[in-house]
């Protein structure tokens, strides 16, 4: 089950994930973006980590609402917006004290369709959705296989990761990186790399507990 206290590790782990991966973000931006992403994304989830302390919040959907938000005033660059609109759909799906695999499931999905609606990307543009895409489809296989909740969140996040390599090839048609143009082929998209390592985090927190 996912509880609050669930929810605020998954948003700590995010946040851990992110600093010790800040380089390898920004060097990613760097080759087809303005070399930013590790640098807000830093910023964003420290802001995260600084809202959370002292929150004692009844519900991860209150968590995962305070965090989105909390990005979406933090984050300059479109992946505030993009993250923090998500996350707060994720939450918003999440109102009850501890959720099972099925409303993890649903909860995530909002969280890929509210990250669609905001950006207008669909798969294959070499965005983070290219990552949420087959994360939850892979979620939901698993769950729908008969796998426990951290089962199913370890298959997601190595969807993610694949996801994630997958954007390689690809030619960005949407955010900053599709004004290069064919340039943008050969590289891994940022924003996807950071959402593989948000579904490594969640798995990460969730094989901690009992099955
Ligand atoms: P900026 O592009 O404003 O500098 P960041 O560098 O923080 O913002 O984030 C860039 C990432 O945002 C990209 O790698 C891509 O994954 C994601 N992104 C940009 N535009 C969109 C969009 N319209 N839909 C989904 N993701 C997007
Ligand atoms: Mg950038």
């Amino acid at each position: 089950m996912l509880e609050a206290a669930a929810a605020r590790d998954w948003m700590l782990e995010s946040a851990a994930s992110v600093a010790r991966e800040r380089g390898r973000l920004t060097e990613l931006d760097a080759a087809i973006g303005d070399g930013d992403h590790g640098t807000n994304l830093q910023r964003g989830f420290t802001a995260v980590v600084a809202a959370l302390g002292g929150f004692d919040p009844p519900t991860p959907g209150a968590v995962l609402v305070k965090a989105g938000t909390t990005l979406i005033s933090s984050v300059g660059g479109a992946s505030g917006p993009l993250y923090g609109s998500a996350l707060r759909a994720v939450g918003k799906a999440l109102d009850l004290p501890a959720a099972d695999g099925k409303q993890l499931l649903a909860a995530l999905a909002a969280g890929r369709d509210a990250l669609q609606r905001l950006g207008g990307a669909v798969a294959g543009d070499k965005t983070m959705v290219d990552v949420w895409i087959p994360a939850v489809a892979e979620f939901d296989f698993a769950l729908a296989g008969g796998a426990s909740l951290p089962g199913a969140a370890a298959s997601a996040a190595g969807a993610a990761g694949r996801g994630a390599e997958d954007t390689v090839p690809l030619q960005a048609r949407k955010g900053r990186a599709s004004y290069l143009g064919p340039r943008s082929i050969g590289h891994q998209d940022p924003g996807a790399t950071s959402s593989a390592l948000l579904f490594r985090a969640l798995a990460v927190v969730l094989g901690r507990e009992p099955g």
